[in-house]
């Protein structure tokens, strides 16, 4: 029972989906802003005390009036209920679902609209040392879920000193290489306790955006603090929710 919480926001009318654990131990989890827990999968943040099984997802779900139901992590694809709650969303509910946050693993998955994968490094021993998991692994689940149809965005973290300006610029052409309007958003590094690496400078995140946008055309960014992280409704809506389970 990995889903621990569901929260809904009233504007957008869209529900969201929390679960617990993950399959990779980036130590630069930005679950870790929160909690400062160590790198162990799935322990990026502290174990919920509880967690809902599908009748009270069900329940909950049904309570409110809903567009978009959004899984998100830890990794959500592993989840054991994710496939039945898909189909309820989908074919039930009659909602678009979608993976607010994936490490992309094992894609596609049926019933399933859109992901919004992490795409943690390009060079292969960077991921593997940075993720616990194989590169190829996680880009062909990607491709793959864009082959098939599904509604694809794609982040990463640039981390100076981690995944440089060369790793974030050839995941660009990558994903270019699938479909040049598949979005993208960078996220300047947040330093999460613990870990040696600093935030990027104003100068750096212009740079490696301004690189990203000669190959793709819908490239975002974000270059917050470790304050700014921790209260995002302050500068977005779409994080102004309420638990409704
Ligand atoms: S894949 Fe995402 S949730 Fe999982 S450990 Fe890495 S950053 Fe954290």
């Amino acid at each position: 029972m990995p889903f621990f919480k569901i929260t809904y926001n009233d504007k957008y009318r869209f529900a969201t989906l929390h679960h617990y654990g993950c399959v990779m131990h980036c130590p630069v989890c930005s679950y870790k802003l929160r909690s400062g827990a160590n790198g162990v999968p799935g322990q990026s943040f502290p174990r919920p005390s509880s967690f809902l099984d599908i009748p009270t997802i069900q329940t909950a779900l049904r309570r409110v009036p809903i567009d978009k139901v959004y899984f998100m992590g830890g990794e959500p694809t592993i989840a054991r209920e994710l496939p039945a709650l898909l189909d309820f969303a989908k074919n039930t509910l009659k909602v678009k679902t979608y993976l607010g946050h994936t490490a992309g693993w094992k894609l596609p998955v049926e019933n399933l609209d859109g992901a919004n994968v992490g795409l943690k490094a390009w060079d292969k021993q960077v991921h593997l040392a940075y993720t616990g998991r194989e590169k190829q692994d996680i880009f062909s689940s990607f491709a793959n879920a864009a082959a098939a149809g599904l509604e694809m965005k794609a982040n990463v973290v640039y981390v100076p000193g981690l995944v440089d300006q060369d790793q974030v610029r050839a995941i660009a052409q990558w994903i270019a290489g699938i479909n040049a309007e598949i979005p993208l958003h960078i996220m300047g590094y947040i330093p999460v306790p613990g870990q040696p690496y600093t935030r990027p400078t104003i100068q750096q995140m212009q740079e490696v955006v301004d690189q990203c946008r000669r190959h793709l055309n819908h490239v975002a960014y974000s270059h917050l603090s470790s304050q700014e992280a921790l209260d995002l409704t302050a500068r977005d809506d779409r994080f102004a929710v309420r638990a409704i389970a």
